[in-house]
């Protein structure tokens, strides 16, 4: 459903991916680890287009979304995206946080969405926070109600970046509970995270990046117990 090829990205003079090559087939879970700054930020971002690529080509169900002329909010519709800093709407309650986008993007009615969101905060177990606003819930609340509203769009593909890592430990459970349900139920998904054993549990193919480029893929049994590469191999030592 993804397919990258030859992915280049540079800011200024920064050259942050250099030639990313990379297909992620429909209902696969592919996990992204790698040192900071590698540029697994800039990759997820490139693709849905909150990045322009210096160079190459990314297709997206059969589209060409590098071309200056797709359909880029369109497209966008199809691609739920998840942050480390949960991003929810200060000023809406968490029902207006997931059915804003439903309402204005989706020109669905409201008590349609609505009724939607409800469901969907059923699935986060959430049910009873709708009319809370984001901060009188935890971070891992927040970030539950991020997944929601990311699923309230009926995606086909969902980024996750670094969603556990801004969490005090004991919320990340529940995240990765709310994840692990999703992946169960067939979502194609992309991850960047340092939560190895969510990786090991959910991941078809881990994929190890190191300064703008793939260093090493494999199933996650492969990258986490027998690294070929010496970079993957000194990395997971310092994160495992
Ligand atoms: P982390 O694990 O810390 O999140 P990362 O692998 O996600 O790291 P990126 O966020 O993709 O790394 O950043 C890669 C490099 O690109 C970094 O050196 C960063 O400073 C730089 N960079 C990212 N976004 C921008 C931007 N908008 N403008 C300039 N430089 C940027
Ligand atoms: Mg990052």
């Amino acid at each position: 459903i993804i397919r990258v090829r030859n992915l280049e990205k540079s800011f200024g003079k920064l050259h942050v991916l250099r030639g990313i090559d990379l297909d992620v087939k429909e209902g696969e879970k592919l996990v992204i680890i790698g040192p900071s700054g590698s540029g697994k930020s800039t990759l997820l971002r490139c693709l849905n287009m909150l990045e322009v690529p210096t160079k190459g080509t990314i297709e997206f169900a059969g589209e060409v979304i590098t071309d200056p002329q797709a359909d880029l909010p369109r497209i966008r519709k199809d691609i739920g995206m998840v942050f480390q800093s949960f991003n929810l709407f200060p000023h809406k309650n968490v029902l207006e946080n997931i059915t804003m986008a439903l309402v204005i993007v989706k020109k669905m009615e409201q008590a349609k969405a609505e009724e939607l969101a409800l469901s969907l905060l059923e699935k986060v177990g959430l049910s009873d926070k709708a009319r809370n606003y984001p901060a009188q819930l935890s971070g891992g609340q927040q970030q539950r109600v991020a997944i929601a509203r990311a699923l309230a769009m009926q995606p086909k593909v969902m980024l996750f970046d670094e969603p556990t890592s801004a969490l005090d430990p004991e919320m990340v459970g529940e995240v990765l509970e709310v994840m692990g349900a999703l992946a169960r139920e067939g979502m194609t998904m992309v991850v960047v995270t340092h939560e190895m054993k969510f990786a090991r549990e959910i991941g078809d193919r881990v994929i190890f990046m190191d300064e703008g480029v793939i260093v090493e893929e494999g199933t996650p049994e492969q990258i986490f117990t027998e690294p070929r590469n010496p970079r993957t191999r000194s990395f997971l030592t310092r994160v495992m």
